[in-house]
């Protein structure tokens, strides 16, 4: 097996080549920085690249192994962040100009984590503005480019990571969903992004957008990938006030049973009766209703469920994220975080310079939400605007329950289209939030909920949704490596060359 043919095996194929002595850490890493700085003025998936870093821990792993030491299962595999996830000593940006050159201070509990997994940092991914957008146009860097066709976006706001995995540029990577942006641009690129249950996943030293909502999450190239990833980065958190007590466990395991399971007999899937037909292009139907099929001939029980407050679930989203958002962009004046522009006439006082210093450095997208959000919580408007979305939420939520207790996961589109071109929507603001339909309910409600290549429509990769119950990540994995055992690969196997054929 050539250094290059390494790329395209998963994570846990990977781990156990390292494991059996058949790779090393260090050829493994060096392999995927070489495809990383190969392939990466093409695809702007990477606004870091940290050889350095990444080969250090990588040599540290192999010298461990050889000394016979204990080592944690995935010790070795790269692995990429999004660039909202602070890493000690490096640069994180959120895909901004506000912190273009700011070194984070501290490691998220997320990349101690990591780290302690002994996994290489090869780099940090690009992203929307502070992961704000669905398409990755909204980064002061330029957007990322889909490995599927160079004319397409990756999605978003996670497009960099989604295209760096999907391009096999490293195994696996970590995103953030606070509204879709780990599942849509799955989707988009025919790789599987999941984001746990709210809690589960720590938010401590991942740069907050709208902190009710967010929430990390592995992106991979399989189901199993992304339980194992999951595995690693769940901890119960001290620092983060809303992390759960116990940490998620048993998520690989049943990835694993999904994947054998034969008989679905037993399984109750329901398919939501307003997530259908209009709003979704036909061939993004015809993979998800070929799905809904083969997983009803293989004997799982469909159930047609019908949660009406779906309708207001993206009208709610973008009243409660742009609110949250607009108090936390707070933090960048020009003070505390990040970058400082003072105005070249007039006066100089800390209210010209703030303005001058978010008037310069955040782009269009941000500062839209920022307003939005301030005048939803103005007073007056509070009740009419962001009370009324706190409703919508709770009905989401309710619904939700009561589908749960009749069907054991949700299944839908992870979104409407599948990867649009450059520039197609990034003029038009309502069809790029409405790409986000399918998505927000399960921010909305804290459930766990992920993306499974599914598919094809006319070449390009669509991804199949579940939903589970809170606290039933397990179950969700469970469901998904099912999907993935009854699908071909031709979805999650992005057609380009890596290294020769084997
Ligand atoms: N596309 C969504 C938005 O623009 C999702 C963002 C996210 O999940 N970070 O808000």
């Amino acid at each position: 097996m050539t250094a290059e043919n390494m790329l395209t095996l998963s994570a846990v194929e990977l781990a156990a080549k390292l494991r059996a002595g058949e790779i090393t850490a260090v050829d493994l890493t060096q392999a995927t920085l070489d495809r990383i700085h190969a392939e990466n003025e093409r695809l702007n998936a990477f606004l870091f690249i940290d050889d350095a870093g990444a080969l250090a821990v990588a040599k540290q792993v192999d010298a461990d192994r050889a000394a016979g030491k204990e080592l944690p299962p995935f010790a070795g595999v790269p692995i990429a962040l999004k660039d909202n996830i602070c890493e000690h000593g490096t640069p994180v940006t959120c895909g901004s100009k506000m912190l273009d050159g700011w070194i984070a201070p501290y490691d998220a509990t997320v990349v101690k984590n990591i780290k302690a997994a002994r996994l290489p940092i090869v780099g940090h991914t690009n992203m929307d503005e502070f992961a704000m957008g669905s398409s990755t146009e909204t980064s002061a860097f330029g957007p990322s480019v889909n490995p599927w066709g160079d004319g397409l976006t990756p999605g978003g706001s996670g497009g960099g990571s989604a295209a760096a995995v999907a391009g096999y540029l490293v195994p696996w990577a970590l995103g953030s969903d606070t509204g879709g942006s780990i599942r849509q641009p799955g989707s988009f690129t025919g790789t599987v992004g999941a984001k746990p249950t709210y809690g589960n996943v720590s938010r401590y030293g991942v740069v907050a957008m709208a902190s009710s909502l967010d929430q990390v999450g592995p992106v991979a190239r399989t189901v199993a990938d992304a339980a194992a990833l999951q595995e690693i980065i769940s901890s119960h958190d001290p620092l983060d006030s809303t992390s759960l007590p116990e940490p998620a466990t048993g998520l690989l395991e049943a990835a694993d049973d999904g994947a054998k399971a034969k008989d679905l007999a037993g399984l109750r899937l329901g398919v939501v009766k307003e997530l259908a037909g209009e709003g979704f292009e036909p061939g993004v139907s015809a993979v998800f209703e070929a799905t809904v099929a083969s997983l009803k001939e293989r004997g799982a029980k469909i159930v047609e469920i019908s949660l009406p407050s779906f309708e207001y679930a993206i009208a709610a989203y973008y009243l409660i994220m742009p609110a949250e958002v607009s108090s936390n962009m707070a933090r960048f004046d020009g003070v505390r975080y990040g970058n400082r522009v003072e105005p070249e006439t007039g006066p100089v006082t800390a209210e010209t310079m703030m303005k001058e210093t978010r008037g310069k450095m955040f782009g269009p997208e941000v500062k839209r939400r920022i307003i939005l959000g301030t005048y939803a919580l103005s007073s007056g408007h509070y009740d009419q605007f962001y009370g009324s979305a706190l409703r919508v939420r709770t009905l989401v939520q309710r619904d939700l329950a009561e589908a749960f207790a009749q069907v054991d996961a949700v299944i839908t589109p992870t979104a409407p289209t599948t990867a649009f071109k450059f520039g197609s929507k990034s003029d038009d603001l309502m069809a790029m939030y409405m790409n986000d339909m399918t998505t927000t309910p399960a921010n909305l409600a804290g459930i766990p909920a992920m993306s499974v290549p599914a598919g094809l429509s006319d070449g390009l990769p669509v991804g199949v949704q579940v939903f589970a119950p809170a606290h039933e990540d397990a179950r969700m994995y469970k469901v998904a490596a099912m999907i993935e055992a009854g699908t071909d690969t031709s979805a999650r196997e992005c057609p380009i060359t890596v290294g020769e054929e084997a």
